[in-house]
């Protein structure tokens, strides 16, 4: 680790480091500067100084010094109910693209119970190798006990790049396994390649509230770790003619686990999932409260559809984060979204940019929305949702009278 510390006999207590630390992190003693537990080794201070009486020892022990061999690609699998999710299948089609350009092969860490179907599954997606652990403790996402194990496994097998959806679970897990091993991660990234030049792997996401991406790189931790969000990126297809092996690997389940799993419950806005649904209609604060929600329940229900969200009225309570679309929320890939009284934030189309159509119905005919849409309807949603439910159902009505 890093250490930081003060001189002493060279500090003329001038304050200068005081005022440039952004954490707060220095006080003063006997006209003395004196560092508390918050420093977080930023090193601002340090050239603060003009009397050098700041030392600050960086750790150097980067992962070219510690002497492993790091290589490989691998991604986490997540499954649910005992079926992979698509990000899974995602990420591996991006590993195998990684991977050819490192001249490297592609593992999966698949943890789960009665696994060995999902294990080829994933090798049909362009695993080479499936790190697999198969136990009734793992049939439930448990938050302690899978960080423990991808770690132990990660430790033994050592790839240079470890990739992991952005879902609720591996939003959750990714930090602890950073953390564990002590390496980086970039959170939701966007786009993934390979440096020609260095070799490493170069993680864009969006900063700055939207308004900027920002590349980042690992050059002294390994694994080099990030999570990319699920429709981001495009899954290939299944090759059942493809050879690959199952491993599994020696791994100690954590003693004295504190977190049971009693009951999975899906609330309803999961049950049609606004990620993975063909139709999305969506609400914003121009619905006007949230008794009006029920005019966008009612169309996403003729449609067979989902119901999203946009944060402004998540904030507000009106729907849930489960349903939020966007940077922050999810990103949705349906053939049609339906934005009725969203304005078309820069956050907010983040999430729906992979929509194939987009229908924006707005009061405001210079909204934003009607630039990333592909039909507009300027007008009053609370006017323009009841009609189009109205003509929907009479519509499905008569289809059935004539199927009758
Ligand atoms: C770091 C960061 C992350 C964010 N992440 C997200 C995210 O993930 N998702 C997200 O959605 N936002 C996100 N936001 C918030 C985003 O910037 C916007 O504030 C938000 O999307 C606006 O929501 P809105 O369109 O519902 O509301 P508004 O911007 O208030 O728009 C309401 C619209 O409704 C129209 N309208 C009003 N009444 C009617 C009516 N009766 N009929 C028809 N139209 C009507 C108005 O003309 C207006 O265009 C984020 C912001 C930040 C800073
Ligand atoms: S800037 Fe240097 S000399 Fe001045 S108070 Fe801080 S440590 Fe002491
Ligand atoms: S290293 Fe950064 S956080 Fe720590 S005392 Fe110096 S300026 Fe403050």
């Amino acid at each position: 680790m890093s250490n930081i510390s003060i001189i002493s006999e060279k500090c003329v207590g001038c304050k200068s480091c005081m005022r440039q630390c952004p954490y707060g992190a220095i006080s003063m003693k006997d006209k003395k500067a004196e560092i508390g537990e918050n420093c977080t080794l930023c090193g601002a201070c340090v050239e603060a100084c003009k009397f050098g009486a700041i030392l600050m020892e960086k750790d150097s022990n980067n992962w070219q010094q510690s002497g492993d061999n790091y290589s490989g690609i691998c991604v986490l699998a997540e499954q649910f109910n005992g079926h992979i999710k698509a990000v899974t299948y995602e990420l591996l089609a991006k590993a195998g693209e990684l991977a050819l350009s490192l001249k490297t092969k592609v593992s999966v860490i698949l943890l789960g119970y009665n696994v060995k179907d999902n294990a080829k599954a994933l090798i049909a997606h362009g695993a080479n190798e499936v790190l697999a652990v198969d136990n009734i403790m793992l049939k439930d996402l448990n938050e302690e006990i899978y960080p423990e194990l991808i770690t132990q496994i990660i430790k033994q097998y050592k790839p240079e790049i470890l990739l992991i959806g952005a879902t609720a679970f591996g939003r959750s897990i990714a930090p602890r396994i950073a953390s564990a091993l002590n390496t980086g991660l970039t959170a939701d990234c966007t786009k993934l390649e390979i440096d020609s030049k260095t070799g490493l792997l170069f993680q864009t996401r969006p900063a700055f509230g939207g308004n900027l991406m920002a590349t980042i790189a690992c050059p002294l931790r390994r694994p080099q770790m990030a999570t990319v969000r699920p429709k981001v990126l495009k899954a290939a297809e299944a090759d059942s003619s493809r050879e690959g092996r199952i491993i599994y690997p020696e791994v100690s389940f954590p003693k004295n686990i504190k977190l049971r799993i009693l009951e999975t419950v899906l609330s309803d806005s999961q049950k049609i999932n606004v990620a993975d649904a063909d139709i999305v209609v969506a609400a914003g604060m121009g619905m006007g409260n949230i008794k009006n929600m029920k005019l966008v329940d009612e169309l996403a229900e003729v449609l067979g559809g989902a119901v999203g969200a946009t944060r402004a009225i998540v904030d507000l309570g009106w729907a849930e984060y489960s349903q939020q679309v966007g940077q922050t929320g999810k990103t949705v890939a349906p053939k049609i979204y339906i934005a009725c009284g969203i304005s078309g934030a820069i956050q907010h189309l983040a999430g729906i940019a992979s929509s194939a159509y987009v229908i924006a119905i707005n009061k405001d005919k210079d909204a934003p929305i009607f630039k990333s849409a592909n039909v507009g309807i300027v007008g009053d949603c609370l006017e323009i949702l009841p009609e189009l439910v109205k003509s929907l159902k009479k519509i499905k009505e008569s289809k059935v009278k004539i199927g009758a």
